[in-house]
């Protein structure tokens, strides 16, 4: 054992589970919840498990909501004509801080990879295909990879033939780069650039 606890120990297992975190930041993390005071304590572990108790998906678009529909899906507000589809939850985050997308979302949960075998069935493809009557437009908001443009290509393929437009955004997006990371500006001219397929 490297530490002169086993709570330690386990803790520092935990968060370097975490995704972008290594061990030597986990152990700081460890270390930072240590001095705290218990009633902080009490609320990040309650705050954890009603993160995962209240948090679904939406029945509609996908995303993680509280209650279902989400807000966005059952807003009046929002031109349900238009849908914009993206890989993540994160995504919709992403778009929504520009505030100038005004139609719907649907997340897919993931790209087609054949290498890894996700196909077709295996992200909410034929959850947007059920969702299309009334619909004019999806723009295609699909992070640059090979994946992401395996994926764009399927679904263009699969939903024109029901007479929907299907639009990409524009390029501005470096490839390898995600939505989630890119500023607000770049992600609104993407939007206002993008281009039918
Ligand atoms: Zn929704």
């Amino acid at each position: 054992m490297l530490y002169s606890s086993e709570s330690i120990e386990r803790m520092v297992e935990l968060f370097s589970s975490l995704p972008t975190i290594g061990r030597k930041t986990a152990q700081r993390l460890t270390f930072h919840i240590l001095k705290r005071s218990n009633g902080f304590v009490e609320q990040f572990a309650k705050a954890l498990l009603e993160l995962k108790e209240n948090v679904k998906y939406c029945s509609i678009c996908h995303n993680f909501t509280d209650k279902d529909p989400c807000p966005i899906c059952s807003s009046p507000k929002r031109d349900n004509s238009v849908i914009c589809v993206v890989e993540q939850p994160s995504d919709v985050m992403a778009i929504e801080k520009t505030s100038e997308f005004l139609g719907q979302y649907h997340v897919l949960h993931g790209v087609l990879n054949p290498l890894e075998n996700i196909g077709p069935n295996d992200i909410k493809i034929k959850e947007l295909l059920e969702r299309l009557q009334d619909v004019n437009e999806i723009i295609l908001a699909i992070n640059p990879s090979i994946e992401g443009e395996a994926t764009i290509q399927y679904i263009a393929r699969t939903v024109k033939p029901i007479g929907v437009k299907v639009t990409r955004i524009a390029r501005g997006i470096p490839m390898g780069a995600e939505l989630e990371f890119t500023d607000e500006a770049t992600i609104t001219r993407a939007i206002e650039g993008r281009s039918e397929i």
